[in-house]
């Protein structure tokens, strides 16, 4: 596809730098942070669980944890505010997918993939209860999604996806057209149960709003900075405030750096970019159809994904995912004009009936990439600390499911999740720098030449195939 030229140039001027869904007027007030009178000054505080990470992981593990044992205490830490990292700024495909889809859970855990499949069916359906039952307003429709070929060979990927079974239907070019119109399809798949669409901040508002009827404390502005060893139960160093004295603790802090530091080499943090829309109206709408509302990605590996939102915005993000050396996460690295040009320039070219539709907000965000693209569990410190890391793109539905192994293994239970094979393997660590960084490089160059290339890998990607590492977004 092009860079920039067209509808596109103009497009960007007046997208403010921020994330649309975090940037509104009922974004709740700031909880207090731990040292500033909201908890019990500087003496020592004490919880029965302490949850690090104020994002859906680590809401779901507070939610879930109150709702199993009323009687337990459950304190959330959060460095920032509620959700204003991966959870508040992603693309809103709850998916119920725990592997990174299907072809990547049926390519690693073949004899379990069937049970990983009907968990995950299981977990979208409890968020959706979860959502009902507490009345959080995050517009969950459960839309499915579509998945479309832009190129030739990827029509025959698109057949082989509908022959493995499930719900799927195929749709030949004048089919997909019909449902939502680009000159760029060629054939396209609906899959109608297994994703839904919400609204990214609201729903992590919504949760934080439900963990805390049910008597969860939640403050932020605390970062945790160490964790030992304290009696039978474990201490946190907090940046500016008190230490905290916990029975045990849940970790969900996903692309920062990990406070059990033997997992920091098993996640690289990616960047993905976003754009969004201004509504469209009434006929800008009708002239691409877009009936079902489902969400939409294409098939390449820079693959573009976008959806509606409730009032007619298209998100649009993607293709580019972009890893800096050094593993860090900076804001900074929210804002990257080249690739919301690129973006930019995508989305005319597959909507052209859109011509004069302006971007009103740009903005980016970490990914934390592990080798298997799907997340990993583990717990430390005898026990006493768990973790869920490693989502790569795909957490917010897998993250409920995360928060219940978590739980899981801070329990010491033996579950139908903790015998999952899935579960107990680690995927392969990513070398330290500088060697990641050109492996990064390597690999993103050799799918960006499969794309151009029919889909033909390199003898790269097929040694890393044949590793079973990768590199996704
Ligand atoms: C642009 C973008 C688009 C995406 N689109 C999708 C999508 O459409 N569908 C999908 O399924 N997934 C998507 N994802 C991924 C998804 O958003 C994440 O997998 C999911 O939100 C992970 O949730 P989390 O709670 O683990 O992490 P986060 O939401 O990142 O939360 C981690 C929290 O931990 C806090 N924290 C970290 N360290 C500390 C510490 N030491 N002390 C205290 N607090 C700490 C952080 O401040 C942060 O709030 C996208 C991600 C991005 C960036």
């Amino acid at each position: 596809m092009a860079l920039l030229g067209g509808p596109a140039a103009g497009a960007l001027a007046a997208a403010a730098p921020s994330v649309f869904w975090l940037d509104r007027a009922d974004r709740p007030a700031p909880r207090p942070r731990l040292d500033d009178g909201g908890q019990d000054g500087r003496a020592d505080v004490t919880a029965d669980l302490v949850v690090v990470g104020g994002g859906y992981t680590g809401l779901w593990t507070a939610l879930l944890a109150k709702e199993a044992d009323p009687a337990r205490d459950v304190l959330l830490l959060e460095a920032g505010r509620i959700g204003w990292a991966a959870s508040g700024r992603n693309g809103g495909f709850c998916s119920a997918s725990l592997t990174h889809g299907e072809a990547n859970g049926r390519e690693r855990w073949p004899a379990e993939y069937e049970q990983l499949h009907r968990l995950g069916l299981a977990n979208l359906d409890a968020i959706e209860s979860t959502v009902q039952r507490h009345g959080i307003e995050c517009d969950f429709r459960r839309t499915g999604e579509l998945t479309v070929a832009t190129a030739p060979h990827q029509v025959e990927w698109l057949r082989e996806e509908v022959g493995s079974g499930g719900a799927t239907r195929f749709l030949d070019r004048d089919a997909i057209r019909a449902e939502l119109d680009s000159p760029t399809y060629l054939a396209g798949v609906h899959s109608p149960d297994e994703t839904a669409m919400v609204d990214p901040a609201r729903l992590a508002w919504g949760l934080a709003a439900a963990a805390e009827s049910l008597g969860v404390r939640i403050v932020e502005g605390t970062k945790v900075t160490g964790l030992q060893r304290d009696g039978a139960g474990m201490r946190l160093r907090t940046e500016q405030g008190p230490d905290v004295r916990a029975a045990r603790v849940a970790l969900g802090t996903n692309a920062f750096p990990s406070l059990v530091r033997r997992t920091r080499l098993h996640t690289v943090p990616v960047y993905d970019y976003v754009l969004m829309t201004e509504p469209l109206s009434d006929q800008q709408l009708a002239s691409i159809g877009w009936r079902s509302r489902a969400g939409v990605g294409d098939m390449a590996n820079q693959f573009h994904y976008y959806r509606l939102t409730d009032d007619n915005r298209v998100l649009w993000g993607g293709y580019d995912a972009i890893y800096h050396l050094g593993r860090r996460v900076r804001p900074s690295r929210d804002q990257r004009p080249q690739t919301f040009e690129r973006l930019a320039a995508h989305f005319f070219e597959t909507f052209p009936q859109l011509e004069g539709l302006r971007f009103t907000h740009r903005w980016g965000g970490a990914i934390d990439t592990c080798t298997r693209f799907c997340a990993f569990y583990g717990s430390a410190f005898d026990g006493r600390v768990a973790y869920a890391l490693g989502y790569t793109g795909l957490g917010v539905g897998a993250s409920r499911f995360g928060a219940a192994v978590t739980l899981d293994l801070l329990d010491g239970a033996d579950t139908e999740r903790t015998r999952l094979q899935m579960v107990r393997e680690k995927p392969l660590p990513f070398p330290p720098e500088p060697l990641a960084y050109a492996g990064i490089q390597l690999t993103r160059w050799s799918l960006a030449r499969a794309d151009e290339n029919a889909g033909r890998r390199n003898a790269w990607l097929r040694t890393l195939d044949r590793l079973g590492l990768g590199f996704d977004s």
